[in-house]
């Protein structure tokens, strides 16, 4: 059995086996998580994705860690929040769905995530953990391997709506 747990933090301090960075399509770092997940790695983690050539809304790369406590970093793109009629669960869905196959596939057993799409992207935090934690748990049934997935949360509003669907 996976264990699903909600946490109130700042990502870059977890020493787990991968982080998730959400970030923007050119991979070259950004605002928000992102920003702050590029300055705690050190300059190598822009090096390291700018060989990636960006990545597509829903999709997930990974790097390594750099200098942080995480080996690893999947980066995702999320999708920017136009009202919710434009695929938006979809691409959202697939951005935790492709980072825990992600994790999987490379022998990974601890895996946090940021809110994805929830800052700058304006996805709507609580329709936003909906979807994660249900897209979450149905790949954590896929792949078995995964021992611990982290929801970490910046806010106390955020663990609260997660620590609600995880109760
Ligand atoms: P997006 O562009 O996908 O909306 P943002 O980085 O703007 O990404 O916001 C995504 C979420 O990450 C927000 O809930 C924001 O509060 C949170 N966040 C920002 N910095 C950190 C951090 N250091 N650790 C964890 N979460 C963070």
């Amino acid at each position: 059995m996976t264990e699903l747990r909600a946490i109130r933090g700042d990502i870059t301090t977890l020493d787990v086996d991968a982080i998730v960075n959400a970030a923007n399509e050119t991979l070259l770092g950004g605002s928000g998580v992102d920003g702050a997940i590029h300055a705690a790695a050190g300059p190598e983690l822009r090096d390291e994705c700018r060989e990636l050539g960006g990545c597509e809304p829903g999709e997930a790369k990974m790097t390594g860690g750099h200098r942080l406590p995480a080996t690893h970093v999947i980066h995702t793109v999320g999708p920017i929040w136009r009202g919710g009629q434009h695929g938006e669960s979809e691409v959202l869905a697939s951005c935790y769905r492709e980072s825990i196959r992600l994790a999987a596939g490379h022998g990974l057993a601890t895996v946090a995530f940021p809110c994805i799409s929830t800052g700058t992207y304006g996805y709507p935090q609580d329709y936003a953990a909906d979807v994660a934690v249900a897209a979450v748990r149905e790949a954590v049934a896929e792949h078995r391997s995964i021992r611990e997935v982290i929801f970490c949360c910046y806010s106390d509003y955020d663990l609260g709506l997660y620590t609600e669907r995880l109760a």
